[in-house]
Formats: C-alpha cells, sequence, structure tokens
C-alpha cells in the first residue's frame, strides 16, 4: 500500500486519518506541529510521541519536502525560487521584500490554461494542478531560506497567490493548503495576510470567501467586455458584468477591500476614456486599484505605456476616490516579474 503523505493533510484530515489508525485525536495536533517545523527530519526525532506510535508513523506514511533546484536574486531584492517537483516538473514562487516586510507569491498549478494574450506563464499551458502540499512546500522552502540567511531575521508576512496558475481552478487543493497556512500550530497566518488572485473564474469567487476569510484580487485589465475578450479568454466564459457581480457577493470581511489588478497595456487598455469606464463598473464594490504597467518581454507583442499616461490614468481613479496603487514591476532582472513565470 502506498503511503499517505502527511504534509497534504489538513489538521481535520490528518485527525481522521490518525482516529483511523486506532490512535487518539489529539496525536494528530501534535503530529501537525512537528511535520510544520522547519528542522523536522524524522518521525523518530518526535519526542513527545510514544516510539511504537512513531514506528507506525514511519510504516503508514511520508512526509514530502521540496528543496529548491535554483534561488536567484535580483538587483532590486527579490529572489526567485525554482522548485523540481516529484515528477521533475518545475515551478515558481518569488519572495518580494518590501518597506521591511516579505511577501511570498505562490504558484497554484504547473504552467496555467487561461491563455491570457499577455502572459508569458500562458503560452505553456497547463500541466497539472499542485497538491496541497506543493503548495506549502513552497512556504516551507522560502521559510526555510530566510531561516537560513539569520534565524532571528525576517519571515513571511504576506502570502500572495499570484504566480503560476489559475487558483481558482485548483479549488480543493487551495482551500486545503490555505487551511494548512492557517492553522494555528503551524504558520498560523491569519486570513488577511494572504490574497488569492483570479483571472474571473467566477462560480467559486464567493465559494473562496465562505470557505476561508482571504483577500480577493481579480485580474481585471479592462472596463469594457470587447478589450476584455481580446485579452483574457475567460472573458467569454465570464464576461464582466457577471465578475462584477461575483465581486460584490464576495463576503468581505469588515474594514477589507477587494484588490482590482489592472495591467496597463500601450494603445489597449491605458486611454483616459476607459479609466473613466473603469470608474463607473466598478461603482459600489468595496475595492482599490493596483496599476501595473506591463512587464515587456521577448515573447509577446505588447508594451508598456510612458510613464504620462500611466499617471493621467491613475489620476482619473484618484479623483474618483479610489486608492490608486502604482506597483513597480519587482526581479524583471531575473524574470521574476508578473506574467514572467514560465520555468
Ligand atoms: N491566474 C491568477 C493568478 C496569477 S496573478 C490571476 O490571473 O489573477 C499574476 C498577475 O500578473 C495577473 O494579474 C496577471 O494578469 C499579471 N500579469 C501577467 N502577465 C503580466 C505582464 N507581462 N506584466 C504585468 N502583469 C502581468
Amino acid at each position: 500500500m502506498e503511503k499517505i503523505d502527511l504534509k497534504n493533510l489538513s489538521l481535520p484530515e490528518l485527525t481522521t486519518w490518525v482516529i483511523a489508525l486506532g490512535l487518539k485525536p489529539f496525536r494528530a495536533e501534535q503530529i501537525f506541529s512537528w511535520i510544520q517545523r522547519p528542522d523536522f527530519t524524522d518521525f523518530a526525532s518526535m519526542t513527545n510521541i510514544a516510539k511504537h506510535v512513531r514506528s507506525l508513523l514511519a510504516e503508514k506514511a511520508v512526509f514530502s519536502r521540496m528543496v529548491p533546484a535554483k534561488v536567484e536574486c535580483s538587483e532590486d531584492g527579490a529572489v526567485k525560487f525554482a522548485l523540481r517537483l516529484e515528477d521533475g516538473k518545475m515551478i515558481e514562487s518569488v519572495l518580494i521584500p518590501e518597506d521591511g516586510r516579505n511577501t511570498l507569491c505562490v504558484s497554484s498549478q504547473v504552467g496555467c490554461a487561461m491563455d491570457c494574450k499577455f502572459c508569458l506563464t500562458g503560452t505553456m499551458g497547463l500541466a497539472r494542478n499542485l497538491t496541497a502540499a506543493e503548495i506549502v512546500g513552497q512556504v516551507d522552502v522560502v521559510r526555510n531560506w530566510l531561516f537560513d540567511q539569520a534565524a532571528e531575521g525576517p519571515r513571511i508576512n504576506n502570502l500572495v497567490f499570484m504566480g503560476m496558475g489559475e487558483p481558482l481552478l485548483n479549488f480543493t487543493n487551495l482551500i486545503r493548503a490555505v487551511e494548512i497556512l492557517m492553522e494555528q500550530r503551524g504558520y498560523d497566518f491569519s486570513g488577511r495576510r494572504i490574497t488569492v488572485s483570479t483571472c474571473g473564474i467566477v462560480p467559486k469567487i464567493k465559494e473562496l470567501g465562505e470557505k476561508v476569510p482571504v483577500n480577493l484580487a481579480i485580474s481585471l485589465h479592462a472596463p469594457d467586455d470587447e478589450t476584455r475578450n481580446k485579452l483574457m479568454p475567460i472573458n467569454r466564459t465570464y464576461p464582466l458584468a457577471e465578475l462584477l457581480r461575483a465581486c460584490r457577493e464576495y463576503p468581505l470581511p469588515p474594514r477589507r477591500r477587494i484588490m482590482i489588478e489592472y495591467v496597463m497595456i500601450k494603445d489597449v487598455n491605458d486611454s483616459v476614456l476607459q479609466a473613466h469606464l473603469l470608474v463607473r463598473r466598478l461603482h459600489g464594490i468595496r475595492c482599490k486599484i493596483n496599476i501595473l504597467p506591463y512587464n515587456e518581454n521577448s515573447r509577446v507583442n505588447f508594451r508598456r505605456p510612458d510613464d504620462q499616461t500611466i499617471e493621467a490614468f491613475r489620476q482619473v481613479l484618484r479623483r474618483a476616490g479610489y486608492t490608486t496603487l502604482l506597483r513597480s514591476s519587482r526581479g524583471t532582472d531575473i524574470s521574476a516579474a508578473c506574467g514572467q513565470l514560465a520555468a
């Protein structure tokens, strides 16, 4: 019989498994705490668990550990981790230090099926979903790497599901991973420090908010269906009106706002007229807007608008009262920036 990977189980799932083995439920909490530790390497080290239980665990289970195949540091401080999965496939995670805080951008799939016309990951197609263990494993790798830099040093403050893949199309494993990461006996991340970004998988948006109290980011990128259809094929399935309705229905915790992502592409979605239209369409949605000037690459023929155009667009949003962030691209020199992940 194949051994079960304990890193793939949420605490409730682990509890069920432990009970089925004939053990007391509290063992699950002990085991969970152990396997979450950065220094955990062996069942034998579980000193508060009886020897015969440890050997039973070793007989029935394994715990996967991911190791980085390559770590690259950008001049601007971003660090890209390339990880080789058990089947040889590669994924990437990016650590972004910003104002004394560390944000980790994780992948949810190997590749992506969404085929957004401006995104490099999209050109790969989808290979497969990541398991919960592979999602959490990315956080483990980076936590351990930070720990190796300085034991008392900085930690991961925020997690964003903005790496490779469409998280809402790997829903079960996404939820499981978030539950593991929020578990008090492990990372103990609060939902407000986790952001899930989606290109607009409408039927899953509300369900996400009902299952886990995470922040929602929407890759909107256009204020009208005509433009959005050209950029993002998913818009033909779930057009803007439906997507914006899902945003309005998202069970947003108090004092939080949805993040609207807007990749600005020269002569495609960067006009002042489109900014005004965006303001109209967002009416009634508690949100802030994140403008990402397009990261150019040699394989996709889109350009970044000039600074004046970006500023003019931003002014319209600002005057309408929206908090508007202009996200400077990080890690472009090591191909770690948005839409550049393609292992
Ligand atoms: N599939 C999810 C998660 C990926 S997030 C989603 O679409 O939200 C990655 C973000 O980077 C998305 O907002 C995506 O649209 C954006 N992006 C892709 N290519 C980019 C590029 N070349 N420049 C800037 N942003 C890009």
